[in-house]
Protein backbone atom coordinates (compact mmCIF):
# COMPACT_ATOMS: atom_id res chain seq x y z
CA UNK A 1 0.00 0.00 0.00
CA UNK A 2 1.24 3.28 -1.00
CA UNK A 3 1.32 6.45 0.82
CA UNK A 4 1.70 9.74 -0.47
CA UNK A 5 2.75 13.25 1.25
CA UNK A 6 1.37 16.70 0.52
CA UNK A 7 4.06 19.27 1.51
CA UNK A 8 4.24 23.40 1.35
CA UNK A 9 4.09 26.43 3.30
CA UNK A 10 0.91 26.71 5.73
CA UNK A 11 -1.68 28.60 3.53
CA UNK A 12 -0.86 27.07 0.06
CA UNK A 13 -3.65 25.16 -0.03
CA UNK A 14 -2.61 21.45 0.98
CA UNK A 15 -6.03 20.40 2.89
CA UNK A 16 -8.01 21.09 0.20
CA UNK A 17 -5.80 18.92 -1.84
CA UNK A 18 -5.06 16.32 -0.17
CA UNK A 19 -9.06 16.13 0.79
CA UNK A 20 -9.74 16.07 -3.00
CA UNK A 21 -6.75 13.08 -3.79
CA UNK A 22 -8.17 11.25 -0.76
CA UNK A 23 -11.04 11.24 -2.50
CA UNK A 24 -9.95 10.37 -6.19
CA UNK A 25 -7.69 7.71 -4.64
CA UNK A 26 -10.21 6.21 -2.64
CA UNK A 27 -8.00 6.18 0.62
CA UNK A 28 -8.04 8.92 3.59
CA UNK A 29 -6.94 12.21 3.86
CA UNK A 30 -4.77 12.24 7.36
CA UNK A 31 -4.43 15.46 8.50
CA UNK A 32 -2.13 15.93 11.69
CA UNK A 33 -3.71 19.58 11.75
CA UNK A 34 -7.39 18.01 11.52
CA UNK A 35 -6.58 15.85 14.08
CA UNK A 36 -5.06 17.69 17.06
CA UNK A 37 -8.39 20.27 16.25
CA UNK A 38 -10.31 16.94 16.40
CA UNK A 39 -8.31 17.07 20.17
CA UNK A 40 -9.05 20.52 20.80
CA UNK A 41 -12.68 20.26 19.88
CA UNK A 42 -13.09 17.17 22.70
CA UNK A 43 -10.87 18.61 24.77
CA UNK A 44 -8.55 15.53 25.45
CA UNK A 45 -5.77 15.37 27.29
CA UNK A 46 -3.77 15.49 24.31
CA UNK A 47 -5.43 18.66 23.03
CA UNK A 48 -4.78 20.25 25.80
CA UNK A 49 -0.82 19.77 25.36
CA UNK A 50 -0.74 20.32 21.82
CA UNK A 51 -3.08 23.46 22.19
CA UNK A 52 -0.63 26.24 23.54
CA UNK A 53 1.61 25.01 20.71
CA UNK A 54 -1.03 25.50 18.29
CA UNK A 55 -2.12 29.12 19.10
CA UNK A 56 1.49 30.44 19.26
CA UNK A 57 1.90 28.75 15.62
CA UNK A 58 4.77 26.65 16.78
CA UNK A 59 5.37 22.81 16.26
CA UNK A 60 3.61 20.42 18.88
CA UNK A 61 6.50 18.37 20.22
CA UNK A 62 7.65 15.85 17.78
CA UNK A 63 6.73 12.44 20.30
CA UNK A 64 3.38 13.90 21.21
CA UNK A 65 2.50 14.27 17.35
CA UNK A 66 4.00 10.92 16.00
CA UNK A 67 2.34 9.10 18.02
CA UNK A 68 -0.50 10.44 16.96
CA UNK A 69 -0.36 10.30 13.55
CA UNK A 70 0.86 6.24 14.26
CA UNK A 71 -2.09 5.42 15.84
CA UNK A 72 -4.31 6.54 12.79
CA UNK A 73 -2.26 5.09 10.39
CA UNK A 74 -2.82 1.95 12.11
CA UNK A 75 -6.19 2.33 11.80
CA UNK A 76 -8.43 -0.18 9.06
CA UNK A 77 -9.36 2.33 6.88
CA UNK A 78 -5.63 3.21 5.85
CA UNK A 79 -5.02 -0.52 5.02
CA UNK A 80 -4.96 0.73 0.87
CA UNK A 81 -2.56 3.74 1.73
CA UNK A 82 -3.20 7.50 2.68
CA UNK A 83 -2.67 10.67 1.63
CA UNK A 84 -0.91 12.54 4.27
CA UNK A 85 -1.03 16.33 4.73
CA UNK A 86 0.74 18.17 7.73
CA UNK A 87 2.91 15.39 8.25
CA UNK A 88 5.71 15.46 8.56
CA UNK A 89 7.07 18.71 9.49
CA UNK A 90 10.62 17.96 11.00
CA UNK A 91 13.19 15.16 9.56
CA UNK A 92 12.52 12.89 12.82
CA UNK A 93 8.76 12.79 11.76
CA UNK A 94 10.08 12.01 8.44
CA UNK A 95 12.41 9.12 9.85
CA UNK A 96 9.47 8.17 12.02
CA UNK A 97 7.08 7.85 9.53
CA UNK A 98 9.58 5.89 7.20
CA UNK A 99 9.66 3.29 10.20
CA UNK A 100 5.70 3.08 10.61
CA UNK A 101 4.87 2.73 7.32
CA UNK A 102 7.40 -0.40 6.84
CA UNK A 103 5.97 -1.39 10.36
CA UNK A 104 2.74 -1.83 8.30
CA UNK A 105 4.19 -3.27 4.90
CA UNK A 106 3.30 0.34 3.69
CA UNK A 107 5.81 2.59 1.79
CA UNK A 108 5.82 6.34 0.56
CA UNK A 109 5.72 6.59 -2.87
CA UNK A 110 5.98 10.34 -3.54
CA UNK A 111 6.04 13.92 -1.96
CA UNK A 112 4.26 16.34 -3.74
CA UNK A 113 5.41 19.94 -2.70
CA UNK A 114 2.64 22.91 -3.86
CA UNK A 115 4.10 25.86 -4.58
CA UNK A 116 2.66 29.76 -3.86
CA UNK A 117 4.41 33.15 -3.38
CA UNK A 118 4.31 34.09 0.15
CA UNK A 119 1.80 37.41 -0.49
CA UNK A 120 -0.60 34.68 -2.12
CA UNK A 121 -0.13 32.79 1.00
CA UNK A 122 -0.97 35.26 3.43
CA UNK A 123 -4.12 36.17 1.39
CA UNK A 124 -5.34 32.43 1.51
CA UNK A 125 -5.15 32.51 4.81
CA UNK A 126 -6.40 35.68 5.88
CA UNK A 127 -9.96 34.70 4.38
CA UNK A 128 -9.63 31.08 5.07
CA UNK A 129 -13.06 30.03 7.45
CA UNK A 130 -13.11 26.01 8.72
CA UNK A 131 -16.40 24.61 9.30
CA UNK A 132 -16.42 23.75 12.79
CA UNK A 133 -18.20 20.06 12.66
CA UNK A 134 -16.04 18.96 10.34
CA UNK A 135 -13.24 21.26 9.29
CA UNK A 136 -14.82 21.71 5.09
CA UNK A 137 -12.28 24.81 4.01
CA UNK A 138 -13.93 27.99 2.59
CA UNK A 139 -12.38 31.19 1.45
CA UNK A 140 -14.34 34.67 2.04
CA UNK A 141 -13.22 35.85 -1.52
CA UNK A 142 -12.33 32.56 -3.42
CA UNK A 143 -14.71 30.25 -2.20
CA UNK A 144 -17.12 31.99 -0.30
CA UNK A 145 -20.37 29.84 1.34
CA UNK A 146 -23.68 30.06 -0.16
CA UNK A 147 -25.23 31.48 3.35
CA UNK A 148 -22.46 33.84 4.94
CA UNK A 149 -21.18 31.59 7.99
CA UNK A 150 -22.59 28.71 6.76
CA UNK A 151 -21.16 25.42 6.24
CA UNK A 152 -22.77 24.47 2.33
CA UNK A 153 -21.93 20.96 3.72
CA UNK A 154 -23.55 20.47 7.11
CA UNK A 155 -25.08 23.72 8.07
CA UNK A 156 -22.63 24.54 11.26
CA UNK A 157 -21.20 27.40 11.78
CA UNK A 158 -17.95 28.51 9.66
CA UNK A 159 -14.92 29.96 11.98
CA UNK A 160 -11.15 31.84 11.69
CA UNK A 161 -8.69 29.74 12.61
CA UNK A 162 -7.24 31.54 15.98
CA UNK A 163 -3.80 30.78 13.93
CA UNK A 164 -4.64 32.56 10.82
CA UNK A 165 -4.63 36.05 12.28
CA UNK A 166 -1.68 38.06 10.67
CA UNK A 167 0.64 37.89 13.52
CA UNK A 168 0.79 33.57 14.28
CA UNK A 169 0.66 33.32 10.33
CA UNK A 170 4.15 35.06 10.24
CA UNK A 171 5.65 32.68 12.37
CA UNK A 172 4.26 29.98 11.51
CA UNK A 173 5.87 31.04 8.21
CA UNK A 174 9.46 31.49 9.91
CA UNK A 175 8.78 27.91 11.46
CA UNK A 176 8.24 26.50 7.98
CA UNK A 177 11.12 27.41 6.57
CA UNK A 178 13.20 26.38 9.39
CA UNK A 179 12.18 23.27 10.56
CA UNK A 180 9.87 22.02 7.59
CA UNK A 181 12.15 22.88 4.48
CA UNK A 182 14.50 20.46 5.75
CA UNK A 183 12.60 17.41 4.82
CA UNK A 184 11.88 18.64 1.09
CA UNK A 185 15.45 17.99 0.93
CA UNK A 186 15.31 14.90 2.85
CA UNK A 187 12.98 13.88 0.28
CA UNK A 188 14.85 15.06 -2.62
CA UNK A 189 17.11 13.16 -1.69
CA UNK A 190 15.23 10.14 -2.09
CA UNK A 191 14.19 10.91 -5.42
CA UNK A 192 10.37 10.80 -4.33
CA UNK A 193 9.71 14.86 -4.42
CA UNK A 194 7.46 16.13 -6.93
CA UNK A 195 6.64 20.34 -7.45
CA UNK A 196 3.92 21.22 -8.45
CA UNK A 197 2.68 25.04 -9.15
CA UNK A 198 -0.10 25.59 -6.19
CA UNK A 199 -1.62 28.90 -7.93
CA UNK A 200 -4.95 29.05 -9.97
CA UNK A 201 -8.14 27.41 -9.45
CA UNK A 202 -8.80 24.39 -6.96
CA UNK A 203 -9.57 21.99 -9.94
CA UNK A 204 -6.62 23.27 -11.77
CA UNK A 205 -3.87 22.48 -9.26
CA UNK A 206 -5.85 19.11 -8.51
CA UNK A 207 -4.99 17.95 -12.28
CA UNK A 208 -1.53 19.14 -11.96
CA UNK A 209 -1.04 16.97 -8.73
CA UNK A 210 -2.95 13.74 -10.55
CA UNK A 211 -0.43 14.58 -13.85
CA UNK A 212 2.68 14.48 -11.61
CA UNK A 213 1.98 11.70 -9.89
CA UNK A 214 1.32 9.90 -12.96
CA UNK A 215 -2.62 9.27 -12.10
CA UNK A 216 -5.36 9.48 -15.02
CA UNK A 217 -7.36 12.93 -14.40
CA UNK A 218 -11.24 12.27 -14.98
CA UNK A 219 -11.87 15.00 -17.56
P1 LIG B 1 -2.19 22.75 9.99
O1 LIG B 1 -3.67 22.63 10.04
O2 LIG B 1 -1.54 21.63 9.24
O3 LIG B 1 -1.72 24.10 9.53
O4 LIG B 1 -1.68 22.58 11.51
C1 LIG B 1 -2.07 23.51 12.53
C2 LIG B 1 -1.09 23.48 13.68
O5 LIG B 1 -1.08 22.16 14.27
C3 LIG B 1 0.37 23.73 13.32
O6 LIG B 1 0.68 25.14 13.23
C4 LIG B 1 1.09 23.06 14.47
O7 LIG B 1 1.02 23.84 15.67
C5 LIG B 1 0.25 21.81 14.68
N1 LIG B 1 0.73 20.72 13.81
C6 LIG B 1 0.08 20.16 12.75
N2 LIG B 1 0.82 19.18 12.18
C7 LIG B 1 1.96 19.13 12.90
C8 LIG B 1 3.15 18.34 12.81
N3 LIG B 1 3.31 17.43 11.84
N4 LIG B 1 4.13 18.56 13.73
C9 LIG B 1 3.98 19.46 14.73
N5 LIG B 1 2.91 20.26 14.85
C10 LIG B 1 1.91 20.10 13.96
Amino acid sequence: MAFLVIMGAPGVGKGTQAARLGTALGVPHISSGDLFREHLRQRTELGQEAQSYINRGELVPDEVTIAMVRERIRRPDSVNGGVLDGFPRTVAQAEALEDMLSESGAYLERAVQLTLAEERIIERMSGRRVCQAQGHIYHLVHKPPLQDGVCDIDGSPLYQREDDQPETVRKRLVVYRELTAPVLHYYRMRDILVDVDGDGEVERVTHRIMRALGRKVAE
